[in-house]
């Protein structure tokens, strides 16, 4: 990337250059692994790294002139490591946005033991993305079987994995999104006037209750309160029923307006797990949150969390998901890009809402 930016980025922030000089081998003695990166991540932190600011402690800033670096999926050529050999196919965090890279901090990368699933979802459902949103609902709300809970973002990596983990634990589950296919129901009249529920991603695929599109929202407060019951004829029946008797557990993607509006409806004891705040990320100057003082009276627990801090649970959340998806029953939605090239378009559109699903960087199949 090219230097420190303020307010949106866009793909002229980044740009692709091809290095002839490097020398495809690691250097006599390397420790480190000379490899192929194949999948590349996008996530919403990167956006963070791309600026000089205090991120609490958690990150490091990007240099400028140097690659991004992120999550992502490559296969090791060559090895100065006992613990790799060529051929092995490793993910991890550090993964440069390269053709080639020599990654010398090896314990940085972790072996790909199921290749039997799709490479890429060692970007999403299989790595990071998926271990935040299993530590971030099982860890950090203490779901309990028929609550009522909310997730913003919620087609994109992390959250369509929280809602479909909480109807699996037999919760109910509203999803927001900021675009039409991502959300839910549109009434199409036919040609011989029958009126037909088209239903997409949130509801038809991924199985959550209810969802709406925040950006055709007025009042979101009136929109998560929102219950009512449309019946067109007599075998049709639109229901739109998010939280009239308010939210047991949010899974917050997104922050502002949207957090100041779930402040609003919070049932008693309810759990806030912040996971991030997406719509803050571009901003110069982050928004403020009006409703704080119903956390005091309604006793709602806030927790922030990071991923890293629970891998040690990632052998037990293979065993938990592994099965699921290998029966069929999580679905996984990603958003692929072809190319290196078209990287910076997927990062800026992850952080407009382009995405539908996991926004993944093929540089190489194989
Ligand atoms: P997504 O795949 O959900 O992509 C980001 C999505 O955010 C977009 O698709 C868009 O969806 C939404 N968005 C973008 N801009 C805005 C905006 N201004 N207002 C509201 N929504 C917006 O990303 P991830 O699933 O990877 O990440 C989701 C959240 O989880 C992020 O906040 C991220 O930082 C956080 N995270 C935290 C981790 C942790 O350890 N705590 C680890 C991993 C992720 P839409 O259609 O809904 O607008």
């Amino acid at each position: 990337f090219k230097d420190y930016i303020k307010g949106a980025l866009k793909e002229s922030d980044m740009y692709v250059k091809t290095d002839t000089t490097r020398k495809l081998e690691l250097p006599e003695g390397a420790e480190g692994v000379l490899v192929k990166n194949l999948y590349l991540s996008c996530d919403p932190y990167m956006r963070l790294l791309m600026t000089k600011r205090d991120t609490g402690g958690v990150f490091s800033s990007y240099t400028p002139g140097s690659p991004l670096t992120g999550y992502g999926v490559a296969k090791v050529l060559e090895s100065g490591n006992a613990n790799f050999k060529k051929g092995d196919l490793v993910w991890g965090p550090k993964i440069p946005w390269e053709e080639y890279s020599i990654i010398n901090n090896t314990e940085s990368l972790f072996k790909i033991e199921y290749t039997d699933m799709p490479l890429s979802y060692y970007t999403g459902i299989l790595a990071m993305p998926g271990m935040t949103a299993y530590a971030g609902f099982f860890e950090v709300c203490s779901p309990k079987k028929g609550e009522y809970i909310f997730v913003s973002a919620a087609a994109g990596a992390v959250g369509q994995l929280v809602g479909q983990f909480a109807k699996w634990m037999g919760c109910y589950v509203v999803g927001s999104a900021g675009s039409e296919e991502k959300y839910m129901t549109h009434l199409l009249i036919t040609s011989l006037g029958c009126a037909l529920e088209q239903v997409k991603l949130l509801k038809n695929k991924l199985g959550f209750d209810e969802a709406f599109n925040y950006k055709e929202e007025q009042d979101l407060d009136a929109a998560l309160k929102r219950e009512s019951t449309l019946t067109l004829t007599w075998r049709l029946i639109v229901s739109d029923r998010c939280f009239p008797e308010g939210i047991d557990i949010y899974f917050e993607n997104v922050g502002g307006k949207m957090l100041d509006a779930v402040l609003l409806n919070m049932r008693t004891h309810g759990r806030i797990a912040v996971c991030g705040m997406v719509s803050q990320y571009n901003l110069d100057e982050p928004e403020g949150v009006r409703n704080l003082m119903h956390i005091v009276s309604r006793r709602v627990r806030i927790q922030g969390f990071a991923v890293f801090d629970y891998y040690h649970l990632y052998s037990k959340y293979l065993e938990f998901v592994l099965p699921l998806i290998r029966e069929g029953k999580i679905t996984y939605v990603e958003d692929i890009v072809e190319g290196l090239e078209n990287g910076p378009a997927a990062l800026v559109g992850l952080l407009s809402g382009r995405n539908i699903g996991k926004q993944v960087v093929v540089v190489a199949r194989d």
